[in-house]
């Protein structure tokens, strides 16, 4: 019995790619993202912290994807976790 690609059910597809696939840069090809949550340490100047990033991992390597959407979100919330801890001692 053949399995068909999800994507292949979807009603009007057919002629476009599967909105819910992103391009894999570490296998050069188009899979399903899976979203993982990953621990990151963020340097600024001698502060650093450590934060849980919500991002996308490739279904077939398992390697992070991520996104511009998701740096900016990650680094925005990096720099309001800097001004919340060191806020106000800037020179
Ligand atoms: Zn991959």
């Amino acid at each position: 019995m053949e399995i068909e690609p999800l994507w292949a059910l979807r009603e009007g597809a057919e002629m476009t790619l599967p909105r819910d696939i992103e391009f894999c840069p570490h296998c050069e090809d188009y899979h399903q993202p899976v979203p993982v949550s990953l621990e990151q340490t963020y340097t600024i100047r001698d502060w650093s912290t450590t934060i849980t990033v919500h991002t996308t991992a490739c279904s077939r390597c398992g390697k992070e994807i991520g996104s511009d959407e998701i740096d900016d979100r990650t680094l925005t919330a990096v720099y309001a976790e800097y001004r919340r801890q060191i806020g106000g001692k800037e020179e």
